[in-house]
């Protein structure tokens, strides 16, 4: 009885693993000519992000002086992390460049370990400090509100895809993986258990060894815990049980938190490197949140981010770079429409080549985030 459970169990741990250990990710290096670097797109000619960028930019002394002292800091560090979301990844971690004051602008990139050549744009848009004071309106002035401030950096732009390691122009979502010296299709993390980076192409078989290898352990460790600890009692204690009982457990506890992390992902199209950039932006958030109001004044903090979020969408789905509209619809963009193709490690074919993503019509084409009001009339 055991072993009619156990072997079909082995087979398919085994059998999920051999197929992402088998299957590359996805090597840009391999799938895209190298080129030069393309010119930055003209920031006049970019219509649809500066018309997005003209509605919330704010000139960052009128918020200093209305009470939101990091404004320049976060703005310069949100331009800087939209960069480092789609430049190098160094050790599965994207690269977030230093916070930088507003009036050292001109040298963001000497003084940021952002791997790419400052957006240029960045600064042309932004107006001097005399600039900063005549543009404030008498509402600003009598208003200071508290804004939420997504990055202004086209980041699907070639201009900002470009990995100069590979000299190439990635496409949406890789990233460069210094293990694996390449750019890596939809690259969700360099795994040291499967010696190869996570990607787009193996991102299914990855998720299926995280489920059965979690099966597969806490099915040892069931029957091996009823087996030394029997329902009477009276069996003496077996040293090798007792070693097999601990090492099922730590790698159960480890691939269910694996599991129990992967399937959020799963569910909002997200990879591990996107996710942990939204992190850092929210944690961002609670800052300036935790700044604005004392520490017992949960409400106003969630009146305001429900505001936000009214705003500009929450950050896990309307906000997505990468949404698709439904929890279905993101899971079935990595898993497959075959339901047999979500549980077993069998090649499906689905046309999708991790190449191309669709991106949320509530941002740019070039992948600058918008506010409600100007989302297709549809989705608003
Ligand atoms: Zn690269
Ligand atoms: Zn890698």
């Amino acid at each position: 009885m055991y072993l009619a459970v156990y072997w079909p169990l082995w087979i398919i741990f085994v059998w999920t693993y051999v197929m992402v250990v088998t299957t590359s990710p996805g090597e840009v290096k391999k799938l895209i000519p190298a080129a030069e670097r393309p010119p930055e797109e003209p920031a006049s000619q970019r219509r649809d992000s500066e018309s997005a960028r003209s509605i919330y930019y704010r000139p960052p002394d009128a918020a200093r002086e209305a009470g939101e002292g990091d404004v320049a800091e976060d703005a310069a560090a949100d331009e800087a992390e939209a960069v480092g979301a789609f430049g190098p990844v160094l050790g599965g971690l994207a690269v977030s460049a230093a916070p930088v004051d507003a009036s050292q602008e001109p040298s963001l990139a000497a003084s940021s370990s952002a791997p790419l050549d400052p957006p240029e744009h960045v600064q042309t848009i932004r107006p001097t400090r005399s600039e900063a004071h005549s543009e404030r309106t008498d509402v600003e002035k009598a208003e200071p509100a508290l804004e939420r401030r997504p990055p202004t950096t086209p980041i699907l732009d070639p201009y900002y895809r470009w990995c100069r390691r590979c000299e190439r122009v990635k496409p949406y979502r890789a990233h460069h993986c210094r293990h694996c010296g390449t750019c890596v299709l939809g690259m969700d993390h360099h795994c040291p258990w499967v010696g190869h980076c996570v990607g787009s192409r193996n991102l299914r078989y990855f998720n299926q060894f995280l489920w059965w290898a979690s099966t597969y352990c806490v099915f040892v460790l069931i029957v091996t815990a009823i087996d030394l600890f029997p329902p009477g009692g009276g069996r003496d204690l077996d040293g090798q049980e007792l070693a097999l009982l601990v090492v099922a457990g730590l790698f159960a506890f480890f691939t269910l938190g694996m599991v129990g992390t992967h399937i959020p992902l799963l569910l909002t199209n997200t990879s591990t490197i996107e996710a942990m950039a939204a992190a850092h932006k929210r944690e961002r958030e609670n800052y300036r949140l935790a700044r604005a109001f004392p520490w017992y004044d949960c409400k106003s903090r969630s009146t305001v981010r429900r505001r936000w979020d009214d705003e500009w969408g929450h950050f896990r789905t309307e906000a997505n770079l990468w949404w698709l509209g439904s929890p279905r619809a993101n899971f079935e963009a990595a898993m497959g429409k075959s339901k047999l193709g979500w549980f077993l490690p069998i090649p499906i074919r689905d046309g999708r080549d991790g190449l191309n993503y669709p991106v949320n019509p509530r941002f740019t084409s070039d992948g600058v985030q918008r506010p409600r009001e100007h989302w297709p009339a549809e989705l608003r």
